[in-house]
């Protein structure tokens, strides 16, 4: 098995045990949902005259940021499915949405124009949906369960702590363990050294989102993709939050739109979304399984502001925050094994995300709070079997969110070269047929195995990317280096720790790489971590890798044409700082 850790092993070491009866591994809406849920079941359960109650539980729940919601990031509209069942009174109890959406646009644009829907296609309808900051909702579901006082339970919420790998037992998951503090770029200890702790519980719920280390791991030991009919596939999202004047854009209004400026063949969008405050979420996704080795969500949101249905939105704004992360889009055709003994998966680890609606978090949440159902059975009769455990995946697959994600399971498939007239056709095809298309199930692809060379790509065998016009000027006012931008994530790591970003195959493979593919790391990378430098004699040997800008979105680990890199847990604690993505 490969090592997703950062740190050695150390077995030297003594580490601390602590037991948990359940153990959440990531602070996202779908963990914070299931927690919220189970707290719910547990008081319920335990208020029914005489049954037998549960008590002495001890839930935990950690995760890797600072703080809960310095790593959350999204759009993001909310479809309050899920939130309605699990806090009917949301907006009594201070929800902070950033407004209803009371009216929409989508557009396939040109660069200059292009061609608005007259009425939105059905799965980007958004009227009544809650336009949220995704880091402020979770920080608010995370002060509103640590508000809690359930009886017989013991809530644990531990920001600040990388699961670094999963514990096992006779082939059985039965925790994480969390990554050591206070080591050196070497590998040596620092005086402050703290060995990470062995956190046992008997069911642990993997919600680390898109492409999580632990999840890779869990794949590689149960091969929780056997049965799935496509691999795991993905898009990158980059994000503005712009201050602007008021009325340049009304409250409750939200954009998206297709076409310039992607190439031909690329798949993706933008969305524009109005905040509170005289704010604006702008951002643009792009599909990793393209074949450009030089795609660059950041490039391509800097050339979108400048459309001219956009530009006069940002006129005479600032842009105060900004971040990026890849996002799962596969589906239920990509779906991994949801459970088995002594842990479950939830969110976008599971791909719970709706490619067609750019939704995951009402799917994601609806996942959590099915698995606290099947936990709270599985608490009762003591038994966290693969078999016990699997009640889970029944429950969400027939749950709406089963069904809404069973209806879009063509959906990204059909897309994969953009919105081609097949692609229309396939959309006309499941609309009229709850997600039916000719070919179904239709396949997708590795993201990692699409990326051509220059040379069959742009027809130049090494070509860079930096020989191309691509059309922007970084003016520090509307459009932004990168550098200028990831600034504004407040991304820091402590820079003497060992590097999490693993080259696994040997820097040769990266020259190789950038010969023939211009390294597409040094491209498609949100915070410009990677850059090939030449030596003296003007010749480039290795990749040199900033580890300390990196935002933690997983690109490189799922795009790396060469599958060269592993993205492994920094110290707990590192990594971006956001507050309104
Ligand atoms: Fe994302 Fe990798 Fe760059 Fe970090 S180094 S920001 S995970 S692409």
């Amino acid at each position: 098995m490969r090592d997703f850790s950062t740190q050695s092993a150390r077995p030297d070491v003594a580490r601390e045990e602590l037991d948990f009866d359940v153990l959440f591994v990531g602070a996202g809406p779908s963990n914070l949902a299931g927690l919220w849920r189970l707290l719910d079941l547990i008081e319920a359960h335990n208020q029914q005259p005489g049954a037998k109650k549960l008590e002495g539980l001890t839930i935990g729940l950690i995760e890797k940021g600072a703080e809960i919601g310095d790593h959350a990031f999204s759009g993001a509209v909310l479809d309050p499915s899920a939130l309605n069942e699990l806090v009917p009174d949301f907006m009594a109890k201070g929800f902070p949405s950033e407004g209803e959406v009371t009216s929409e646009e989508v557009w396939m644009f040109t660069e200059r124009s292009g061609f608005q829907f007259p009425v939105p296609p059905p799965f980007l309808q958004n009227h009544g949906n809650h336009v949220v900051s995704l880091s402020k909702m979770v920080r608010w579901m995370a002060a509103q369960i640590e508000a809690r006082e359930v009886p017989g339970v013991d809530v644990m919420l531990l920001p600040g702590f990388a699961g670094m790998k999963v514990l096992w037992e006779a082939g059985k998951v039965v925790g994480v363990q969390t990554a050591d503090k206070g080591v050196n770029a070497d590998g040596t200890k620092k005086s402050n050294f703290e060995p990470g702790n062995n956190l046992k519980a008997k069911v642990t719920i993997f919600g680390e989102g898109p492409r999580g280390h632990l999840s890779r791991e869990l794949d590689e030991v149960l091969n929780l993709q056997a049965s799935s009919k496509n691999p795991q596939v993905y898009e990158m999202g980059v994000k503005e939050v712009w201050e602007v004047p008021e009325g340049n854009i009304e409250p409750g209004f939200v954009l998206h739109s297709t076409g310039w400026p992607l190439s031909d063949g690329e798949s993706g969008g933008s969305w524009v979304y109005a905040m509170g405050a005289n704010r604006i979420s702008i951002g643009y996704v792009v599909s990793l399984d393209t074949k450009d080795p030089f795609v660059d969500a950041h490039l391509i949101l800097q050339k979108f502001k400048a459309h001219p249905r956009i530009a006069p939105m940002l006129a005479g704004g600032k842009m105060v925050q900004y971040g990026g992360k890849a996002l799962a889009i596969g589906g239920w055709y990509s779906m991994p094994r949801l459970a088995f003994a002594g842990g479950m998966l939830v969110g976008d680890a599971a791909q719970m995300v709706n490619a067609a609606r750019l939704k995951g978090i009402h799917l994601g949440m609806k996942g959590g709070m099915c698995a606290a159902d099947t936990i709270l059975s599985a608490l009762k009769e003591n038994d966290f079997s693969d078999k016990s455990l699997m009640r889970y995946s029944k429950s969400f697959m027939n749950s709406w969110a089963g069904n809404e994600l069973y209806k879009a399971r063509n959906f990204h498939a059909s897309i994969e070269h953009g919105l081609t007239p097949g692609a229309a056709l396939n959309i006309g095809f499941a609309l009229a047929t709850s997600g039916w298309v000719p070919g179904d199930p239709m396949k997708s692809h590795k993201d990692a195995s699409t990326t051509q060379t220059t040379e069959a790509y742009y027809n130049k065998k090494g070509l860079k990317r930096d020989d191309l016009d691509w059309g922007v000027k970084f003016d520090g006012q509307k459009t932004f280096t990168k550098l200028d931008d990831v600034y504004l994530s407040g991304v820091m790591h402590d820079e003497h720790q060992p590097g999490h970003l693993k080259i696994t195959k040997g820097d040769h493979v990266c020259v190789t790489c950038w010969d023939e593919k211009g390294a597409p790391c040094t491209i498609f990378c949100p915070a410009q971590v990677y850059e090939m430098h030449p030596d003296l004699n003007g010749l480039v040997k290795k990749v040199d890798i900033a580890f300390s800008n990196c935002v933690h979105c997983k690109t490189c680990d799922i795009k790396c044409p060469e599958e060269n890199v592993i993205w492994t847990p920094p110290e707990g604690g590192g990594g971006p700082k956001y507050t309104l993505c």
